[in-house]
């Protein structure tokens, strides 16, 4: 069918590779290509032999006229990013000005300010749409899969969603007493910034971590929550009409929560730059740099994780609920493609979504959310490519608690 330029070589990039490979009738062709070639190299050796064409670049993708000059050396249908957020914008220019395809799986971050914010990519909007190109944001699994489960609920079950709760939950344990499951940098960005949701057309705003909830998650079993802002709120807050209030809340255990804040404390989390030995540092880097590699976490991480979204709305007059998940196993994740569950339910929709514009099954000119298409076709695959995804139509609510703990947690 086509040929894929994949940008970044590391634990999201590695398992769309090896997906986009096992999807062969699609990805005839693609080339891996990183700040650090040696990586690309050690996924091409890993994986060549099959139907899929594998090539390698080494490439800076901060600097457009390099990204430009891959591109029009590869001419590829689609630029998969799955390096940084911090590189989407020179990723998308780069694309404009060849005219391909874009996809990614994080919006766009200013390197020295954390904001979660959509708004630098959709400005790309008509440029996209005059270019006859598309270009698809967030497309892994919070934002991506979480996206798309919102949009086939509207499709199919209500004619007006009231209230979304998307639940991140991680059972995986690693052994090591302090790690994250993707990249540090961005992780402890996410969860040291302060929380955020959506109610009634407004964002509130609260402390890092001040919100906290207990649910049974199924297959995992009980774990403490906590709200955070995640990006797609911002895009379902405004693609889901009517909606009155949205929110995250990820799973953390306490001995993550116990670390990082004494990291905060001592200032390791910080993204302002440091003088150090007559050397400009950011100590988050630093702290990037001596925590475990998220990608050799894979061999020793056990456990589930449970990650969806639970409606409340309307249909034809009466209250309705409903709740779809995936459950993911570390370590049949670890045995099929080498990483752990949280890389894999990140890579897999990568893959899944630019198959849907490779194929042309998306096929809107301009720079769309995932939400924004037709949900069904990424249902199907999310089903054939190992994210199975299970409905309930009684879920527990979220703020379901017992009447004697009601009043104690519902005050925030
Ligand atoms: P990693 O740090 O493991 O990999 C990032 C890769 O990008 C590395 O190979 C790195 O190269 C490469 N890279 C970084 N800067 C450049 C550059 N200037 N030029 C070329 N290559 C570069 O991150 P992850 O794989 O964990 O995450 C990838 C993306 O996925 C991130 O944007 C993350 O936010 C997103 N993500 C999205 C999720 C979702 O559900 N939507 C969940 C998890 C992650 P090098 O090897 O040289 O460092």
């Amino acid at each position: 069918m086509g040929k894929a330029l994949i940008i970044g070589a590391g634990g999201v990039a590695s398992v769309a590779v090896h997906k986009c490979v096992q999807n062969s009738e699609v990805f005839e062709e693609i080339c891996i290509a990183s700040r650090t070639k040696s990586k690309c190299d050690d996924l091409k050796a890993k994986l060549d032999g099959g139907k899929t064409k594998i090539t390698t670049a080494q490439v800076d993708a901060d600097n457009v006229e390099e990204l430009i000059a891959l591109i029009n050396e590869v001419k590829p249908d689609i630029v998969m990013n799955l390096a940084l957020p911090y590189q989407d914008l020179t990723i998308m220019d780069a694309c404009l000005a060849t005219k391909t395809h874009y996809m990614d799986t994080a919006n766009y971050e200013p390197e020295d300010t954390a904001k979660f914010e959509y708004k630098w990519q959709w400005e790309y909007k008509e440029r996209f749409e005059k270019a006859g190109i598309t270009a698809l944001l967030g497309s892994g699994f919070d934002p991506g899969v979480t996206s798309v489960f919102s949009a086939y609920a509207l499709k199919h079950y209500f004619d007006e969603i009231e209230y979304i709760d998307i639940l991140d939950c991680n059972g995986g344990d690693h052994g090591y007493p302090f790690a994250t499951n993707f990249n540090p940098e961005i992780n402890i960005r996410e969860v040291s910034a302060n929380g955020r949701y959506w109610e009634n057309g407004e964002w509130i705003e609260t402390e890092p971590m001040e919100i906290k909830r207990e649910y049974n998650f199924a297959e995992v079993g009980q774990k403490d929550m906590y709200l955070l802002y995640h990006e797609e709120l911002e895009s379902l807050a405004k693609n889901i009409t009517g909606i009155k209030r949205i929110r995250f809340f990820m799973t953390f255990g306490q001995s993550y929560i116990t670390h990082l804040k004494a990291l905060e404390n001592v200032g390791m989390t910080s993204i302002e730059p440091i003088e150090f030995e007559g050397k400009q540092i950011i100590p988050l880097q630093f702290l990037k740099a001596i925590l475990p590699d998220p990608a050799s976490l894979g061999p020793r991480t056990v456990g589930k994780t449970n990650i969806g979204c639970i409606f409340k709305g309307k249909k034809d007059g009466k209250d309705k609920t409903y709740y779809v998940y995936n459950v993911c196993d570390h370590q049949e994740c670890y045995k099929e493609v080498g990483s752990q569950a949280v890389s894999y339910t990140t890579g897999v929709p990568a893959m899944i979504g630019a198959a849907m514009i490779m194929t042309g099954k998306w096929n809107k000119p301009g720079v769309y959310n995932i939400e924004e298409f037709n949900p069904d076709p990424f249902m199907e695959e999310l089903n054939k490519w190992g994210l199975p995804w299970v409905e309930d139509f009684n879920p527990v609510l979220v703020d379901a608690l017992p009447e004697e703990k009601k009043d104690a947690e519902l005050v925030r």
